[in-house]
């Protein structure tokens, strides 16, 4: 007996693209919420926190599509054909990416393969890193007196090489966010220092921002990659530059122990603050 390949979509297949947010559950849309308890399927980026992944229905099959650095578990193209053939079955599949699937996740390119296929979709918006990532640092993006526009660029480096539009990024009055800057860090303090920016310009780094491993060091371009190494950050890691870096001593209110077993709590105590 051969099985049946249908060659049109079954019409009751549907793709959502849904934001998880950069960790902390509580940052998840009610929609997503709603989605994730009756998707038939679920396939998830390794950003997606177990915490999130705990409002998954017990009845949903959970695919894990990878993507860390260096480990691409299902390259693009089996992601993209994986979406296509669960849709086609006639399943309600959640692809479910870490922040906003709109940026920095490649929602635009498993759309273009949906929309190719006449599969349908609905994309559900999240909590980017640098949203998320910024409020529970105490880092506001703007601000009035030191910051009138925002860039969300990524800092993954083809070959280490440096392709970024330095002379926007040196600019005064705004504030930088790099995604996927770790590995490239001194690279680009060293660039934007020669694109003529002080070395006491001030800077973050924020590791595992919104849950309880939370990590913020705070430095120059001048100093940053050095005390990002001793205090041995790891990925995912979100860099911000700009004078809106030096609010974070007065408005840091999260405390990552705290949120181990609870809620984010509003003590003005940050317990994992590094100078
Ligand atoms: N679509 C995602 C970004 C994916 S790119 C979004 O909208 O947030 C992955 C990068 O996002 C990481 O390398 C890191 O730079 C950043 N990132 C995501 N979650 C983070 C977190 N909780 N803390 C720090 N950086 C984070």
């Amino acid at each position: 007996m051969s099985t049946h390949t249908p060659s049109v979509p079954d019409p009751r297949g549907r793709v959502y693209p849904v934001g998880a947010g950069p960790g902390d559950p509580e940052l998840l849309t009610l929609r997503a919420v709603r989605l994730l308890e009756k998707a038939d399927v679920v396939v998830y980026d390794h950003l997606v926190s177990p915490e999130v992944l705990a409002f998954v229905s017990s009845t949903s099959e959970c695919i894990y599509a990878g993507k860390r650095r260096n480990e691409h578990t299902l390259r693009q193209e089996q992601i993209n054909a994986l979406l296509v053939k669960l849709a086609q079955q006639g399943k309600q599949v959640v692809r479910l990416k870490g922040g906003d699937p709109f940026i920095f996740g490649r929602g635009g390119e498993e759309l273009q393969t949906l929309a190719a296929h006449g599969i349908a979709f609905e994309v559900v918006p999240g909590v980017t890193a640098a949203s998320g990532v910024s409020c529970y640092a105490g880092i506001p993006l703007t601000h009035r007196d030191h910051a009138q526009s925002c860039l969300f660029i990524t800092g993954h480096l083809k070959d280490g090489t440096a392709d970024l539009d330095w002379p926007s990024l040196v600019r005064p009055h705004q504030t930088v966010v790099i995604y996927m800057g770790l590995g490239g860090l001194a690279e680009i303090c060293r660039q934007l220092m020669a694109h003529g920016a002080s070395p006491s310009q001030s800077i973050a780094v924020v590791q595992d921002g919104t849950i309880s491993t939370q990590q913020v060091v705070i430095g120059s371009l001048a100093d940053m990659p050095e005390r990002v190494a001793q205090a041995g950050l790891q990925s995912p890691c979100l860099i911000l530059i700009g004078e809106v870096v030096k609010l974070h001593d007065a408005l840091a209110w999260f405390a990552p122990s705290a949120a181990a077993d609870t809620a984010p709590s509003t003590t003005h105590q940050a317990a994992s603050v590094i100078r």
